[in-house]
Protein backbone atom coordinates (compact mmCIF):
# COMPACT_ATOMS: atom_id res chain seq x y z
CA UNK A 1 0.00 0.00 0.00
CA UNK A 2 1.15 3.49 -0.81
CA UNK A 3 1.91 5.83 2.03
CA UNK A 4 -0.46 8.67 1.22
CA UNK A 5 0.29 12.22 1.29
CA UNK A 6 -2.68 13.51 -0.47
CA UNK A 7 -5.49 16.57 0.27
CA UNK A 8 -7.75 13.81 1.72
CA UNK A 9 -8.28 11.26 2.51
CA UNK A 10 -5.51 10.78 4.66
CA UNK A 11 -3.82 8.35 6.64
CA UNK A 12 -5.76 6.72 9.48
CA UNK A 13 -4.34 6.19 12.95
CA UNK A 14 -4.56 2.63 14.56
CA UNK A 15 -6.91 3.90 17.05
CA UNK A 16 -9.61 4.49 14.54
CA UNK A 17 -9.50 1.70 12.77
CA UNK A 18 -9.84 -0.70 15.79
CA UNK A 19 -13.10 1.19 16.67
CA UNK A 20 -14.07 0.70 13.32
CA UNK A 21 -13.76 -2.63 13.86
CA UNK A 22 -15.32 -3.63 17.30
CA UNK A 23 -18.94 -5.20 17.20
CA UNK A 24 -21.90 -2.97 17.48
CA UNK A 25 -25.35 -2.49 18.87
CA UNK A 26 -28.42 -2.19 16.22
CA UNK A 27 -28.13 2.15 15.85
CA UNK A 28 -31.82 2.02 14.87
CA UNK A 29 -33.17 0.29 18.17
CA UNK A 30 -30.65 0.55 20.89
CA UNK A 31 -30.99 4.16 22.70
CA UNK A 32 -27.55 3.94 23.98
CA UNK A 33 -26.52 5.04 20.12
CA UNK A 34 -28.49 8.09 20.33
CA UNK A 35 -26.67 9.12 23.48
CA UNK A 36 -23.47 8.52 22.21
CA UNK A 37 -24.42 10.32 18.63
CA UNK A 38 -25.70 13.09 20.70
CA UNK A 39 -22.15 13.27 22.87
CA UNK A 40 -20.24 13.16 20.13
CA UNK A 41 -22.15 16.10 17.88
CA UNK A 42 -21.82 17.87 21.05
CA UNK A 43 -18.35 17.53 21.37
CA UNK A 44 -17.36 18.91 17.40
CA UNK A 45 -19.71 21.72 18.13
CA UNK A 46 -17.57 22.51 21.20
CA UNK A 47 -14.42 21.70 19.53
CA UNK A 48 -15.02 24.44 16.90
CA UNK A 49 -15.74 26.25 19.65
CA UNK A 50 -19.76 27.29 18.18
CA UNK A 51 -23.16 27.08 19.57
CA UNK A 52 -24.69 25.68 16.66
CA UNK A 53 -25.64 22.36 16.62
CA UNK A 54 -24.03 19.53 14.50
CA UNK A 55 -25.14 16.99 12.81
CA UNK A 56 -23.35 13.95 11.89
CA UNK A 57 -24.99 12.35 8.16
CA UNK A 58 -23.89 9.25 6.39
CA UNK A 59 -22.23 10.36 3.52
CA UNK A 60 -19.21 11.36 1.70
CA UNK A 61 -18.22 15.00 2.91
CA UNK A 62 -19.94 16.45 -0.77
CA UNK A 63 -23.81 14.76 0.95
CA UNK A 64 -22.69 18.19 3.35
CA UNK A 65 -22.77 20.49 0.57
CA UNK A 66 -25.44 18.92 -1.31
CA UNK A 67 -27.71 18.78 1.88
CA UNK A 68 -27.02 23.12 3.06
CA UNK A 69 -27.99 23.75 -0.58
CA UNK A 70 -31.01 21.00 -0.85
CA UNK A 71 -32.40 22.37 2.56
CA UNK A 72 -32.25 26.21 1.93
CA UNK A 73 -33.12 26.58 -1.57
CA UNK A 74 -36.46 27.24 -2.94
CA UNK A 75 -37.89 27.69 -6.04
CA UNK A 76 -36.09 30.96 -7.60
CA UNK A 77 -34.13 32.25 -4.62
CA UNK A 78 -31.18 33.97 -5.35
CA UNK A 79 -27.92 32.40 -3.96
CA UNK A 80 -24.51 34.33 -3.53
CA UNK A 81 -21.66 31.88 -5.11
CA UNK A 82 -18.14 33.09 -4.03
CA UNK A 83 -16.10 31.78 -6.73
CA UNK A 84 -12.13 31.18 -6.45
CA UNK A 85 -11.67 27.80 -7.15
CA UNK A 86 -13.43 24.26 -8.29
CA UNK A 87 -15.47 24.16 -5.39
CA UNK A 88 -16.25 27.77 -4.94
CA UNK A 89 -17.74 27.44 -8.21
CA UNK A 90 -19.12 24.15 -7.51
CA UNK A 91 -21.48 25.06 -5.52
CA UNK A 92 -23.65 26.81 -8.35
CA UNK A 93 -24.87 23.13 -9.62
CA UNK A 94 -26.17 22.37 -6.17
CA UNK A 95 -28.09 25.82 -6.05
CA UNK A 96 -29.57 24.69 -9.75
CA UNK A 97 -30.55 21.45 -9.07
CA UNK A 98 -32.68 22.64 -6.14
CA UNK A 99 -34.49 25.46 -7.85
CA UNK A 100 -32.21 28.35 -6.99
CA UNK A 101 -30.99 31.42 -9.52
CA UNK A 102 -26.50 31.24 -8.51
CA UNK A 103 -25.46 34.68 -9.04
CA UNK A 104 -21.13 34.20 -9.47
CA UNK A 105 -18.89 36.65 -7.37
CA UNK A 106 -15.74 35.46 -9.37
CA UNK A 107 -12.39 36.29 -8.41
CA UNK A 108 -9.24 34.94 -9.50
CA UNK A 109 -8.01 32.02 -8.84
CA UNK A 110 -4.51 32.75 -8.34
CA UNK A 111 -5.90 34.96 -5.08
CA UNK A 112 -7.92 35.06 -1.82
CA UNK A 113 -11.25 36.62 -1.81
CA UNK A 114 -11.05 40.48 -1.83
CA UNK A 115 -13.22 41.25 0.94
CA UNK A 116 -13.21 45.51 -0.34
CA UNK A 117 -14.18 43.92 -3.62
CA UNK A 118 -16.67 41.75 -2.43
CA UNK A 119 -17.85 44.64 -0.20
CA UNK A 120 -18.41 46.98 -3.11
CA UNK A 121 -20.30 44.54 -5.14
CA UNK A 122 -22.53 43.94 -2.24
CA UNK A 123 -23.57 47.51 -1.72
CA UNK A 124 -24.78 47.28 -5.34
CA UNK A 125 -26.49 43.70 -5.45
CA UNK A 126 -27.66 42.38 -1.75
CA UNK A 127 -30.50 40.52 -2.28
CA UNK A 128 -29.41 36.90 -1.58
CA UNK A 129 -31.17 34.00 0.63
CA UNK A 130 -27.60 32.59 1.01
CA UNK A 131 -24.30 33.11 0.23
CA UNK A 132 -21.82 29.91 -0.05
CA UNK A 133 -18.10 30.24 0.18
CA UNK A 134 -14.90 27.54 0.39
CA UNK A 135 -12.63 28.29 3.09
CA UNK A 136 -9.77 25.76 1.78
CA UNK A 137 -10.25 25.59 -1.92
CA UNK A 138 -8.49 21.53 -2.19
CA UNK A 139 -7.81 21.32 -6.02
CA UNK A 140 -5.62 24.72 -6.03
CA UNK A 141 -4.86 25.46 -1.97
CA UNK A 142 -6.28 28.38 -2.15
CA UNK A 143 -7.83 29.59 1.73
CA UNK A 144 -10.36 32.23 1.90
CA UNK A 145 -11.05 34.49 5.44
CA UNK A 146 -14.57 32.96 5.70
CA UNK A 147 -14.49 35.12 9.36
CA UNK A 148 -14.69 38.42 7.49
CA UNK A 149 -16.25 37.29 4.75
CA UNK A 150 -19.43 35.97 6.48
CA UNK A 151 -19.30 38.76 8.95
CA UNK A 152 -19.88 41.01 6.06
CA UNK A 153 -22.31 38.56 4.86
CA UNK A 154 -24.42 38.36 7.58
CA UNK A 155 -24.40 42.30 7.84
CA UNK A 156 -27.11 42.37 4.68
CA UNK A 157 -29.16 39.67 6.66
CA UNK A 158 -27.49 37.10 4.13
CA UNK A 159 -27.70 33.07 5.39
CA UNK A 160 -23.85 32.01 4.93
CA UNK A 161 -22.84 28.41 4.06
CA UNK A 162 -18.90 27.38 4.48
CA UNK A 163 -17.71 24.68 3.17
CA UNK A 164 -15.09 23.60 5.49
CA UNK A 165 -14.40 19.81 4.46
CA UNK A 166 -10.38 20.11 3.90
CA UNK A 167 -9.48 22.59 6.54
CA UNK A 168 -12.31 21.73 9.53
CA UNK A 169 -9.77 21.51 12.98
CA UNK A 170 -6.45 21.92 10.60
CA UNK A 171 -7.01 26.05 10.47
CA UNK A 172 -8.50 28.24 12.41
CA UNK A 173 -11.84 29.39 11.93
CA UNK A 174 -13.67 31.67 13.53
CA UNK A 175 -17.26 30.10 13.24
CA UNK A 176 -19.66 33.01 14.49
CA UNK A 177 -21.30 34.39 11.29
CA UNK A 178 -21.26 30.85 9.57
CA UNK A 179 -25.32 29.43 9.12
CA UNK A 180 -24.18 26.15 7.81
CA UNK A 181 -20.83 24.28 7.89
CA UNK A 182 -19.46 21.65 6.39
CA UNK A 183 -17.20 19.09 7.01
CA UNK A 184 -15.95 15.67 6.24
CA UNK A 185 -14.42 12.45 7.75
CA UNK A 186 -11.27 12.08 5.53
CA UNK A 187 -9.32 15.16 5.39
CA UNK A 188 -7.88 16.34 8.65
CA UNK A 189 -9.67 14.36 10.60
CA UNK A 190 -8.01 11.35 9.68
CA UNK A 191 -10.96 8.99 9.34
CA UNK A 192 -11.83 7.14 6.05
CA UNK A 193 -14.34 8.98 4.00
CA UNK A 194 -17.92 7.95 4.29
CA UNK A 195 -19.30 10.69 7.14
CA UNK A 196 -20.07 14.35 6.40
CA UNK A 197 -20.36 16.79 9.44
CA UNK A 198 -22.80 19.96 9.50
CA UNK A 199 -23.14 22.58 12.23
CA UNK A 200 -26.27 24.40 11.90
CA UNK A 201 -26.86 28.10 13.25
CA UNK A 202 -30.46 28.94 14.88
CA UNK A 203 -30.81 31.05 11.85
CA UNK A 204 -30.16 28.34 9.62
CA UNK A 205 -32.83 26.24 11.60
CA UNK A 206 -35.33 29.44 11.70
CA UNK A 207 -34.75 29.35 7.71
CA UNK A 208 -34.89 25.84 7.08
CA UNK A 209 -38.29 25.51 9.09
CA UNK A 210 -39.66 28.61 7.44
CA UNK A 211 -39.67 27.48 4.36
CA UNK A 212 -43.13 27.78 1.92
CA UNK A 213 -42.43 24.54 -0.21
CA UNK A 214 -41.23 20.96 0.79
CA UNK A 215 -37.46 20.20 0.13
CA UNK A 216 -37.05 17.86 -2.72
CA UNK A 217 -34.96 15.76 -1.03
CA UNK A 218 -34.80 13.03 1.55
CA UNK A 219 -31.34 12.32 2.05
CA UNK A 220 -29.68 15.67 1.58
CA UNK A 221 -32.22 16.69 3.70
CA UNK A 222 -31.10 18.68 6.85
CA UNK A 223 -34.91 18.68 8.24
CA UNK A 224 -35.04 14.97 8.80
CA UNK A 225 -32.72 14.96 11.48
CA UNK A 226 -34.22 17.99 13.52
CA UNK A 227 -35.71 16.04 16.19
CA UNK A 228 -33.90 12.97 16.48
CA UNK A 229 -33.09 12.91 19.90
CA UNK A 230 -36.65 13.92 21.22
CA UNK A 231 -38.03 11.44 18.98
CA UNK A 232 -35.36 8.74 18.74
CA UNK A 233 -35.40 8.23 15.89
CA UNK A 234 -32.95 8.64 12.71
CA UNK A 235 -33.68 8.78 9.62
CA UNK A 236 -31.81 5.89 8.21
CA UNK A 237 -30.06 3.58 10.26
CA UNK A 238 -26.52 5.25 10.71
CA UNK A 239 -23.48 3.79 9.75
CA UNK A 240 -22.49 3.00 13.18
CA UNK A 241 -18.81 1.96 12.48
CA UNK A 242 -17.92 5.18 10.84
CA UNK A 243 -19.60 6.69 13.55
CA UNK A 244 -17.26 4.91 16.08
CA UNK A 245 -14.60 5.70 13.72
CA UNK A 246 -15.19 9.19 13.74
CA UNK A 247 -15.41 9.28 17.79
CA UNK A 248 -12.08 7.84 17.85
CA UNK A 249 -10.66 10.48 15.44
CA UNK A 250 -12.14 13.28 17.26
CA UNK A 251 -10.69 12.39 20.58
CA UNK A 252 -7.27 12.32 19.22
CA UNK A 253 -7.71 15.50 18.14
CA UNK A 254 -9.22 16.56 20.99
CA UNK A 255 -6.33 15.15 22.70
CA UNK A 256 -4.04 17.00 20.32
CA UNK A 257 -3.25 20.82 21.62
CA UNK A 258 -0.69 21.50 19.00
CA UNK A 259 -2.64 20.44 15.93
CA UNK A 260 -3.39 23.89 14.52
CA UNK A 261 0.11 24.91 15.28
CA UNK A 262 1.41 22.31 13.65
CA UNK A 263 0.05 22.40 10.60
CA UNK A 264 0.87 26.36 10.42
CA UNK A 265 4.59 25.31 10.60
CA UNK A 266 4.74 22.34 8.43
CA UNK A 267 2.71 24.26 5.64
CA UNK A 268 5.13 27.31 6.12
CA UNK A 269 7.81 25.32 6.14
CA UNK A 270 6.95 23.22 3.25
CA UNK A 271 5.96 26.70 0.78
CA UNK A 272 9.59 28.28 2.15
CA UNK A 273 11.34 24.45 0.61
CA UNK A 274 9.03 24.58 -2.49
CA UNK A 275 10.17 28.27 -3.07
CA UNK A 276 13.78 27.62 -2.48
CA UNK A 277 13.86 24.44 -4.68
CA UNK A 278 13.20 26.86 -7.63
CA UNK A 279 9.57 25.56 -7.60
CA UNK A 280 6.11 27.97 -8.03
CA UNK A 281 3.39 28.08 -5.37
CA UNK A 282 0.07 28.08 -7.29
CA UNK A 283 -1.60 30.65 -5.51
CA UNK A 284 -0.14 34.37 -4.72
CA UNK A 285 -1.91 34.83 -1.57
CA UNK A 286 -4.55 33.10 0.57
CA UNK A 287 -2.16 30.05 1.21
CA UNK A 288 -4.34 26.60 2.68
CA UNK A 289 -2.25 24.95 6.24
CA UNK A 290 -3.83 21.93 4.58
CA UNK A 291 -1.93 21.29 1.48
CA UNK A 292 1.38 22.68 -0.97
CA UNK A 293 0.41 23.25 -3.95
CA UNK A 294 3.40 24.13 -6.85
CA UNK A 295 3.32 24.50 -10.47
CA UNK A 296 4.71 21.18 -12.80
CA UNK A 297 7.77 22.67 -14.46
CA UNK A 298 8.04 23.01 -17.89
CA UNK A 299 9.18 20.06 -19.63
CA UNK A 300 8.12 17.91 -16.97
CA UNK A 301 4.61 16.51 -16.60
CA UNK A 302 2.56 16.19 -13.60
CA UNK A 303 1.82 12.29 -14.28
CA UNK A 304 5.65 11.52 -14.35
CA UNK A 305 5.96 13.13 -10.48
CA UNK A 306 3.29 11.11 -9.42
CA UNK A 307 3.90 8.17 -11.12
CA UNK A 308 7.47 8.33 -10.23
CA UNK A 309 7.13 9.15 -6.74
CA UNK A 310 4.62 5.73 -6.10
CA UNK A 311 6.85 3.06 -8.22
CA UNK A 312 10.09 4.65 -7.15
CA UNK A 313 9.17 5.76 -3.70
CA UNK A 314 6.22 4.06 -2.54
CA UNK A 315 4.29 7.70 -1.54
CA UNK A 316 1.13 8.79 -3.40
CA UNK A 317 0.91 12.53 -3.71
CA UNK A 318 -1.92 14.23 -5.86
CA UNK A 319 -2.03 16.23 -9.09
CA UNK A 320 -5.30 18.40 -9.51
CA UNK A 321 -8.47 18.57 -11.38
CA UNK A 322 -11.25 20.54 -13.66
CA UNK A 323 -9.18 23.95 -14.55
CA UNK A 324 -6.12 22.49 -12.93
CA UNK A 325 -5.68 19.09 -14.60
CA UNK A 326 -1.75 18.36 -15.10
CA UNK A 327 -0.72 21.81 -14.24
CA UNK A 328 -0.15 21.26 -10.44
CA UNK A 329 0.98 19.14 -7.78
CA UNK A 330 -0.74 19.02 -4.52
CA UNK A 331 0.99 17.50 -0.75
CA UNK A 332 -1.64 16.86 1.19
CA UNK A 333 -0.31 17.72 5.12
CA UNK A 334 -3.53 17.26 7.04
CA UNK A 335 -4.45 15.54 9.94
CA UNK A 336 -1.94 12.59 10.10
CA UNK A 337 -0.01 13.27 7.30
CA UNK A 338 1.03 16.46 9.18
CA UNK A 339 4.03 15.31 10.76
CA UNK A 340 7.47 16.45 10.42
CA UNK A 341 8.70 12.74 9.20
CA UNK A 342 5.80 12.12 6.81
CA UNK A 343 6.95 15.59 5.19
CA UNK A 344 10.82 14.59 5.60
CA UNK A 345 10.05 11.28 3.74
CA UNK A 346 7.89 13.32 1.04
CA UNK A 347 10.41 16.11 0.47
CA UNK A 348 13.21 13.68 0.34
CA UNK A 349 11.64 11.44 -2.30
CA UNK A 350 10.32 14.65 -4.24
CA UNK A 351 14.07 15.47 -4.32
CA UNK A 352 14.69 12.21 -6.07
CA UNK A 353 11.82 12.09 -8.49
CA UNK A 354 12.45 15.98 -9.73
CA UNK A 355 16.16 15.01 -10.54
CA UNK A 356 15.26 11.45 -12.18
CA UNK A 357 13.13 13.67 -14.28
CA UNK A 358 15.51 16.12 -15.03
CA UNK A 359 14.60 19.72 -13.16
CA UNK A 360 17.55 21.19 -11.83
CA UNK A 361 16.44 22.56 -8.65
CA UNK A 362 18.06 25.42 -6.77
CA UNK A 363 18.31 23.82 -3.84
CA UNK A 364 16.99 20.50 -1.74
CA UNK A 365 13.38 19.95 -0.67
CA UNK A 366 14.13 18.38 2.03
CA UNK A 367 17.53 20.56 3.23
CA UNK A 368 15.17 23.46 2.73
CA UNK A 369 12.04 21.86 4.74
CA UNK A 370 14.30 20.74 7.77
CA UNK A 371 16.23 24.10 8.42
CA UNK A 372 12.54 25.87 8.44
CA UNK A 373 10.76 23.91 10.30
C1 LIG B 1 -12.53 16.85 -0.17
C2 LIG B 1 -13.37 18.01 -0.29
C3 LIG B 1 -14.75 17.88 -0.47
C4 LIG B 1 -15.37 16.53 -0.59
O1 LIG B 1 -15.23 16.15 -1.89
P1 LIG B 1 -14.60 14.88 -2.59
O2 LIG B 1 -14.26 15.39 -3.97
O3 LIG B 1 -15.65 13.88 -2.66
O4 LIG B 1 -13.39 14.44 -1.85
C5 LIG B 1 -15.50 19.04 -0.54
N1 LIG B 1 -14.94 20.26 -0.45
C6 LIG B 1 -13.62 20.43 -0.30
C7 LIG B 1 -13.06 21.80 -0.20
C8 LIG B 1 -12.80 19.31 -0.20
O5 LIG B 1 -11.48 19.45 -0.03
Amino acid sequence: MYKIMTPGPTQVAKNVLEARSIPCTNPDLDETFVEDYKKLCEKISTLLNTEAETLILGGEGILGLEAACASLTEEGDRVLVIDNGVFGKGFQDFVKMYGGEPVLFTGDYRETIDLEALAEFLSKDSGFKYATVVHGDTPSGMLNDVAAITKLLKSYGILTVVDAVSTMFGEELDATYIDILCGGSQKVISAPPGLTICVLSEDAKAAINNRRTPIRSFYANLKVFFNYYEEKWFPYTMPISDIKGLSAAIENIENDSEILTRHAKIAAASRKAITAAGLKLYANSGYSNTVSVFEVPAALTAEAILETMRQDHNIMIAGSFDVFAGKIIRIGHMGNNASVENMKETFGALDMTLGKLGFEAKASLLEEFVKNI
